[in-house]
């Protein structure tokens, strides 16, 4: 049988634009479908976005601490607008970059919407005409809950639109504590807006280790930023300019912007998957095999839209786990063990490997090692800031399984960290590595003592 294309690509984020480029290099006759922009999430609304507004936020406190340096900065002023405006010609760059890689890979860019027609059919939505390709591959994404259970939940923004505001409000109230909520009140903060975390568990960033946790929550009250965790909101009202946030323990927030942040659904919706069989997860996601196959043979699917791990260079390993198993002849399957990631908080986490406590489930004793300490730059600078490092050991095997820094930089030592913890490195090796001098890093080869195990209770 003959199929118009070998590939076609619904989504064109990281993961289908790696994919379709992948498999066009292969020889294949690759189609990719875009509703939106070229770029996907990451690109376009945001890691990189995100990443430019962090780095904006970070200004205020470098100029602070710049004056215990012997710096005098008169009246330092920031305008929203022209960081907006950078900001989205950077992106309409990287976009362009995308489009034009995809070209370049011979891969025909479709401006449309698709849906799935049959196993091997493709709906152009936009064009009105259907086509046909032996391998389908859903790469649509994931987009923000937008919480409509909640009474007044429109007046809300999401990170979306947080992306665009016309203006800079006075106050935010953020809900959620994960990736994105501690990554935009930082960024608020930064900026000068009286800012507040509404959660509703116990402490914020629930997953990561507990002492970065409960080292970022106390970082982040030291700026000012407010904290408000075991509640959660019943209801939000427009009075005149202001919005009134009510809360499930009584409270009456006032705020002139409410922000939700409380994860990110599968783009599955309307996608024509019921009709072929495919039935979806608890959570909308498209539930697939180790090599990304889904119930029918010839319909594949990658990254945020399969919910296994939601983070960009997960979804490009999915591609080309994707690409080398269907085109390539060389069935590759991703390893999720030792992920590492960062969060864009300030100060900074970077993260790999097991938890203490998740390493105590799995181990039932770990050792563990860490230090606290204030950064170099913040003795002239005056700042109190304080930075964390931890190493989590399986004591048997002496094998470090969890590194944890919260503190500058933090997410590009993750980096390297992640590679000696993927190569299964022994406490014994970091010890044997010689310190790099003045750095922060050099805390991670020279901690010697285990902190103490807490006394067992007695019988
Ligand atoms: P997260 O899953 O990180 O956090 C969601 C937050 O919302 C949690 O605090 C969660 O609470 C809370 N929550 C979830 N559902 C509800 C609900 N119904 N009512 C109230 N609170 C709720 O999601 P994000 O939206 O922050 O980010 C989405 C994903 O994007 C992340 O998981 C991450 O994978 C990715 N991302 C990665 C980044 C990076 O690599 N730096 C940056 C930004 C996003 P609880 O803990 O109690 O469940």
């Amino acid at each position: 049988m003959s199929f118009d294309y070998d590939l076609f690509v619904i989504g064109a984020g990281s993961g289908g634009v790696r994919a379709a480029r992948l498999a066009a290099q292969l020889g294949n006759r690759v189609a990719i479908a875009e509703e939106y922009r070229i770029g996907g999430t990451c690109v376009i609304r945001g890691c990189v976005p995100k990443k430019l507004f962090v780095y904006a936020s970070q200004f205020s406190e470098a100029f602070e601490d710049a004056a215990g340096y012997g710096w005098t900065l008169t009246d330092p002023r920031f305008d929203w607008p022209t960081l907006i405006r950078n900001k989205d010609q950077e992106i309409e760059r990287l976009s362009s970059i995308y489009q034009r890689n995809l070209e370049t890979a011979g891969v025909e860019v479709i401006r449309s919407r698709a849906t799935i027609a049959g196993p091997n059919r493709v709906r152009l939505v936009g064009e009105g005409r259907e086509v046909t390709a032996r391998i389908i591959l859903i790469a649509t994404g994931a987009r923000p809950n937008r919480h409509q259970d909640l009474p007044g939940h429109e007046l809300a923004i999401t990170s979306d639109e947080a992306f665009h505001l016309k203006r800079l409000p006075k106050r935010v109230i953020i809900g959620g504590a994960g990736y994105i909520a501690v990554e935009f009140a930082g960024i608020f903060a930064g900026l000068g807006v009286e800012t507040t975390i509404l959660y509703r568990g116990k402490e914020i960033l629930s997953g990561f280790d507990d002492d970065v946790r409960k080292a970022l929550r106390a970082e982040y009250e030291r700026k000012g930023i407010t904290i408000i965790c075991n509640d959660w909101l019943t209801r939000l009202e427009r009075q005149g300019e202001e919005i009134i946030a009510t809360t499930l323990h009584g409270k009456t927030l006032r705020t002139d912007l409410m922000m939700l942040a409380i994860g990110r659904i599968p783009n599955t919706e309307g996608l024509g998957l019921e009709a072929l069989g495919i039935e979806l997860g608890k959570r909308g996601e498209i539930p697939v095999d180790a090599y990304s196959r889904t119930s029918v043979p010839s319909i594949y699917a990658i990254g945020d839209v399969t919910d296994r791990m939601a983070l960009t260079p997960v979804a490009i390993r999915e591609a080309v786990a994707f690409a080398e198993t269907v085109f390539n002849n060389n069935p590759t399957a991703v390893d999720y063990e030792n992920v590492p990631t960062a969060v864009f908080s300030q100060p900074e986490i970077g993260t790999v490997g097991l938890t203490e406590a998740a390493a105590q489930a799995r181990f039932g004793d770990v050792d563990i090692y860490e230090t606290s300490f204030r950064p170099m730059k913040h003795t002239l600078s005056g700042r109190q800031e304080r930075m964390l490092m931890k190493l989590v050991v399986e004591p048997q095997s002496g094998r470090v399984v969890g590194c944890h820094i919260l503190g500058p930089d933090a997410g590009e030592m993750a980096q390297i960290l992640g590679i000696a913890v993927k190569m299964g490195a022994t406490k014994a090796d970091f010890d044997a590595t010689v310190a790099v001098h003045p750095t922060a890093a050099e805390e991670l080869v020279t901690l010697r003592t285990k902190r103490p195990k807490p006394a067992l209770a007695a019988e």
